[in-house]
This record gives structure tokens, sequence and C-alpha cells, in this order.
């Protein structure tokens, strides 16, 4: 009846208006969440799948309102896309894990850091003066420096994200496409943009030894990485049964609760402890 459709429609308009009340709020939580110091990068663990060794973190980034819970990326992430506070959130992500990397190269650790950029970080801000300011800063050589985007990003503006990517890749940082095969672009910027890695998206890695067409694609990407000279990744290996399965369809390299949850860098110093010296 009509009673019991605008009954529905006002229903989901409640819903809607509720929704972009929580988005005001949480914006406005979260312009002031630089300035409280709030944010936190912690460190996942990436290991060559060959010898176990632990070669490289992704940083990822943390909120913890001072008077709240903390709140998960994907939550926080859009809000700050939408809003544009990714750029200033996003520098500082930059800084703070080139200053990581330099407490593990002081250290004696050779560490690699994967850093997440979004897609307004390479058309809205100046990428490559941001990331070279933190090389300056902290001494950190490029190549100790991995750059995340997502195919996404890149097909955004082809264009502009191919000259922000060479100068990426004269500078010698490395590049590599997360989440790779959820994306809509074509395969042909495989080529043309000037690449380092693949990273298989967790949502082929999870089923891989039980459903044949995750496997096949898990396989696919695996294979085109390796006949284009790239490295490739799993994301989000959780069991043995993953890692050995992809390690013998020739994955080089893994991420996921398997070899490490995201912790703190000190959590992670232990771990590289207790593997150098076991
Ligand atoms: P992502 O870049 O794909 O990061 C991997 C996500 O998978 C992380 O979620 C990680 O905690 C989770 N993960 C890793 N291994 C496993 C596993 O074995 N099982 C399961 N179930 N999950 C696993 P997280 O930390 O919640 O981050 C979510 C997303 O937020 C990231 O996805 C990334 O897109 C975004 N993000 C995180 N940090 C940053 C940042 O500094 N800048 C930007 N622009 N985005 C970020
Ligand atoms: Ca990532
Ligand atoms: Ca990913
Ligand atoms: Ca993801």
């Amino acid at each position: 009846s009509k009673e019991c459709g605008r009954g529905t429609f006002s229903y989901f308009d409640e819903k809607m208006n509720a929704k972009a009340a929580e988005r005001l709020v949480m914006h406005s939580r979260l312009r002031q969440a630089l300035g409280r110091d709030e944010f936190s990068l912690v460190y996942q663990p990436q290991v060559n799948m060959r010898t176990g060794r632990i070669f490289g973190a992704e940083a990822l980034l943390r909120w913890t309102p001072r008077d709240g819970e903390p709140v998960g990326p994907s939550r926080f992430i859009p809000v700050a896309e939408e809003s544009g506070l990714i750029l200033p959130i996003g520098e500082w992500v930059i800084h703070e894990a080139f200053r990581q990397a330099r407490r593990w190269r002081d250290a004696g650790l050779s560490m690699q850091v994967s850093i997440n950029v979004s897609g307004l970080q390479i058309y809205r801000s100046d990428l490559i003066a941001t990331l070279a300011a933190a090389q300056r800063d902290t001494g950190v050589p490029p190549r100790m420096i991995e750059v995340e985007l997502t195919e996404s990003t890149l097909v955004e503006d082809v264009h502009a994200a191919h000259e922000v990517l060479d100068a990426l890749k004269r500078a010698g940082y490395g590049l590599a496409i997360d989440d790779f095969g959820t994306g809509y672009s074509s395969l042909a910027y495989l080529k043309r943009f000037p690449l380092n890695k693949l990273k298989i998206d967790r949502s082929f890695v999870t089923d891989v030894c039980s459903n044949a067409e995750d496997r096949a694609i898990a396989r696919a990407i695996i294979q085109i990485a390796r006949s284009l000279n790239l490295r490739v990744v799993a994301e989000g290996v959780e069991t043995v049964e993953q890692a050995a399965l992809l390690r013998r369809h020739g994955c080089h390299e893994g991420q996921g609760y398997l070899f490490g949850r995201p912790m703190a860098a000190q959590d992670l110093d232990g771990l590289l402890e207790a593997r150098a010296s076991g």
C-alpha cells in the first residue's frame, strides 16, 4: 500500500540521515586527530615464501581517538578521502613510515617498508615532493620504500598517474599494485606502468585451497607477474596449506596472519630478533 511505501521510504531516509550525521561527526573528529596525535602505524610482516625470511613490512594506519574506541581504516579512510583530509593524514603516514624505516636501518636490519597511498595523494598533492622531504629528513634510501596503489587509482587519469609513477621509479621507489584482480581496469597498464610487484587480493587467497576458480585466478595472477618479471605477493595468507599451495605455484612472497598480524614496530622488532637468533 501507499502507507507502507511511505513508511519504508522514511525509514531509509532516516537511516541515510543517520549515516550522513555519523560521517559529519567522524569528519570533525578526524580533523582534530592529527593535532591530537591520535594516529599510529602498525606493521605487518612480509615474508619470502621460499626462505620464510621477513624482508619487509606494510605500514597500516590506526586511529584511536583520545575519548573513544579505535576506529578501523576501512571506516575512516573513505571519510578522510571524501573530505580531502587524507592529504595531511597521508603526509603524516609517509613521514612516520620513513622514521620507522630509519630506526630499522639504524638497528642494522634490512627492512623494506610499504606505504599505502590514496588516489588523491597522486592527483591532488605533490607526492614526489613529500617523499623527497621524508627522504631528506631521515636519510632512508628510496629502495627501502615501496608505494602501494590500487588499480582503480591508476585508471582514474592514466596520463597523470603515468607521470607520477615514472617520477617515483626514477627516484628509486618500489611500486606495488594493491588488491590486484579486484579492479575493473585492463591489463594493458601492466606493461605501461613501471611496476615492481602485484599483490594478489585476499579475496582470492581465502579459499585458494578449496575453490577451483579462486585457485585459477591466483595462478593466473602469479603467471602474469612472473612473465612480466614482476614480484608477486599473496595477501591474507592464514594457513600453511594456502602458503604451500601459493609457493608451489610460484608466488614469491606472502603476507597474512600466518606470518604475523599487523603489530607495533617494537613487537615486530622482537619477532625479527627471535628469527635472527633462532
Ligand atoms: P590493504 O592495503 O589491502 O591492507 C591489508 C588489510 O588486510 C589490512 O587491514 C590487514 O590488517 C588485513 N589483513 C592482513 N592479513 C590478513 C589476514 O591474514 N586475514 C585477514 N582477514 N585480514 C588480513 P586494515 O589494517 O584494516 O586496513 C584496511 C585498508 O585500509 C587497507 O587495505 C588499506 O586499503 C587502507 N589503509 C590502511 N592504512 C592506510 C594508509 O596509511 N593510507 C591509506 N590510503 N590507506 C590505508
Ligand atoms: Ca595495501
Ligand atoms: Ca591489499
Ligand atoms: Ca584491501
